[in-house]
């Protein structure tokens, strides 16, 4: 039988910045995005019927609560595989099977990952040849954060997070995810976000210009000062202890703490690998997360291996 694998990092956001809800239901969003090498890994194996099938493995640990990921036509894996089907009229259908790191429902984009992850492995495996374009149309159908999963690096987030544009980015960045035992709803999130701002809307949102010229310098202390995120607030108000991260990071020295995305992971950025194994060992002995797992970034988008 043959089979093909592809490898796709986490998302987090060096920015996110969150406009009015539009009236399709989302939000405009100004976000820099950069791939963290914390990967989820997409196995597709043919198959002798039309089948689209899914199962999920969780790697990492293993010990940590994770939410459930459906292992049927609503995951998110499966969902690319049929849309790629569509769009090319293949017949043949696949065996799919993830290999879990990125936390679920953790703010890093797991099921998007995925989703562009078996793009990859499907287009391979079915020989559809598409082509860049045509996987980031498909890409972009199926969810905001899909499309820069494809691409990896970092990269401007315009439109709902679909608009993907690199940027320059200099130099590598260490990083240690505070993960948490229970998920957050990134629904749930934005919900919060739209009360907050049900009197005064919040501004056009736009890319802080110092954290451009942070990136483009490679200066790590300057995107650590930078970083920020709307949806902070909302996430902290509905789990509260996350400030304790917060203590530990301002302790630990490091160059800067932010809600991941819709949360409930916490990121900090570590001067080097050194500071992070150190700042990862603060985290873990306050027990103040369920795990602290370093990575970082950039790194490629959803690719073949
Ligand atoms: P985002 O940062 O994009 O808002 P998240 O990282 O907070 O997402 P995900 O892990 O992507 O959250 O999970 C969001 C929802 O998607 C969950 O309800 C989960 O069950 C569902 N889901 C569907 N397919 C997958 C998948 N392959 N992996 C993880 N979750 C999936």
């Amino acid at each position: 039988m043959r089979t093909t694998t592809a490898r796709v990092p986490a998302k987090i956001n060096l920015a996110l910045g969150v406009g009015p809800r539009r009236d399709d239901g989302y939000h405009p969003l100004a976000t820099v995005y950069q791939a963290v090498d914390l990967c989820d890994e997409v196995r597709a194996t043919e198959v002798d019927d039309d089948a689209v099938t899914v199962r999920v493995q969780f790697g990492g640990d293993g010990w940590r609560e994770q939410a459930p990921v459906p292992t049927d036509a609503n995951n998110l894996a499966v969902k690319a595989a049929l849309a790629l089907r569509d769009a090319f009229e293949v017949k043949a259908g696949a065996a799919l099977s993830i290999r879990k790191v990125i936390p679920v429902m953790g703010g890093m984009a797991g099921g998007s990952a995925d989703a562009a992850a078996s793009l990859v492995a499907c287009d391979a495996l079915w020989g559809t040849g598409a082509t860049r374009t045509q996987l980031e149309e498909i890409a972009a159908g199926l969810g905001s954060d899909v499309p820069f999963l494809l691409h990896g690096g970092t990269a401007l987030g315009g439109g709902r997070g679909e608009e993907v544009s690199p940027v320059l980015a200099r130099g590598r960045f260490h990083w240690v995810f505070a993960i948490a035992d229970h998920g957050l709803s990134t629904a749930e999130v934005y919900a919060g976000y739209d009360l907050l701002h049900s009197d005064v809307p919040p501004p056009v949102p736009e890319v802080p210009a110092a954290l451009l010229t942070a990136l483009a310098c490679g200066d790590a202390y300057g995107v650590g000062a930078a970083l920020s995120n709307d949806l902070q607030a909302v996430a902290l108000d509905l789990r509260p202890e996350l400030r304790h991260i917060f203590t530990v990071g301002e302790r630990g020295a490091a160059l800067g703490t932010l809600v991941s995305g819709s949360g409930p992971t916490v990121m900090l950025l570590a001067e080097d690998a050194d500071h992070s194994a150190q700042l990862a060992q603060m985290l873990l002995s306050e027990g103040v997360c369920a795990d602290a797992v370093q990575a970082s970034g950039p790194e490629p988008g959803a690719h073949l291996v």
